[in-house]
């Protein structure tokens, strides 16, 4: 009986992944898909794209091992927080450990040469296989033959001239295999990940930088609401609208303060891990600003903490100002509807 050749692969669920992988199934070769989860990115995007076309998907959670990363990538960030070479490299060292465990015969990705400036140069691609542990396994379809041989094209495992000589930015070729095969629905490359994007990369920047502890769910409330630097020590959480209230309000804990103003339509600050009186005192500040409250007129803000509930009298602040405090501050500072 002839031993049915098995590839391994990073499914993002974007256009060139699912091509990749509809190359080698041309082939013959059994192909399964590997998603990743962290804080940053999912894998639903892969999840709905592998149903389409009704290949088997695997999902991983890699997020303590990508955090580590990212803190202090040995390759750095990309335009924003996108720490692209050391995020593939340990996307593809995961992969290659299930490679050798389950008995895999190579993997596989989407990528294309020369496609982005940074991670998909010729020497990039070469770095981050190396860098993964399984150079010599890393097999990229659409480029393939533009690219040093593989073990398995040595290996006679994959026929390299049904593989893709494509490089560059135009996807008119991409474009053309959907239409093959039939792809329909299909996400942006890249699409999907937070840290590429510059407002989330500013915030994430100054939870790296400030001396506070952090842990995931600080991670999470940076997708949520404004938020605005108050101290070295003290950041706040805005809530721009009723849902983004909810969701602080969800994502608060014992030892934070939550702040908003009574009977008046207005956010909820969250002030993580509480703060001293003075940032308190510019936290209702802000709240008071960002509500409803008449300006120039004197509102009660309300201070929660678990054990008990105190008041501050304030007014709003200029806009200027909070400005200034903003972090990722491409928003303006007006008002929002919490109603
Ligand atoms: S775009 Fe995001 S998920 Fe993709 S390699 Fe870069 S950091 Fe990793």
């Amino acid at each position: 009986m002839v031993k049915k050749i098995r590839a391994f692969g990073l499914v993002s669920g974007g256009l060139d992944s699912i091509l990749a992988l509809l190359v080698l199934q041309e082939q013959g070769i059994k192909v399964t898909g590997l998603a990743f989860e962290t804080p940053f990115f999912s894998a639903d995007r892969a999840q709905k794209a592998m149903a389409e076309i009704s290949a088997p998907l695997r999902v991983m959670d890699i997020t303590d091992d990508h955090l580590a990363m990212l803190k202090e990538p040995r390759y750095g960030y990309g335009r924003n927080m996108n720490p692209c070479i050391d995020c593939h490299a340990l996307m593809l060292k995961q992969a290659g450990i299930i490679m050798e465990e389950e008995g895999y015969d190579f993997l596989f990705t989407g990528e294309v040469l020369g496609q982005r400036p940074m991670s998909q140069t010729g020497s990039s691609l070469r770095l981050v296989s190396k860098l993964s542990g399984y150079d010599g396994y890393v097999l990229r379809p659409l480029s393939a033959r533009l690219l040093p041989a593989t073990i398995p094209e040595e290996e006679g495992k994959v026929d390299r001239e049904r593989l893709l000589d494509i490089q560059g930015r135009n996807r008119k070729r991409q474009m053309a295999m959907a239409e093959k095969y039939m792809i329909s629905s299909y996400s942006t490359p890249a699409g999907g990940c937070l840290l590429t994007d510059p407002g989330f990369s500013e915030r994430l920047r100054d939870l790296f930088d400030a001396p506070r502890w952090w842990e995931v769910r600080d991670i999470e409330l940076l997708k949520v609401g404004r938020h605005l630097r108050l101290s070295p020590d003290v950041k706040i959480v805005v809530g721009r609208n009723k849902r983004e209230n909810e969701i602080i309000r969800e994502l608060a804990r014992p030892e934070d303060v939550l702040v908003n103003i009574k009977n008046i339509p207005g956010p909820l600050v969250l002030v993580p891990g509480g703060g001293d009186h003075e940032s308190l005192k510019m936290a209702s500040l802000v709240c008071a600003s960002y509500s409803d409250a008449p300006v120039e007129e004197d509102v009660e803000v309300s201070l929660m903490t678990e054990e008990r509930t105190s008041i501050i009298v304030t007014r709003s602040m200029e806009r200027e100002r909070l400005k200034s405090l903003m972090i990722g501050g491409r928003s303006r500072p007006k008002k929002n509807r919490h109603r």
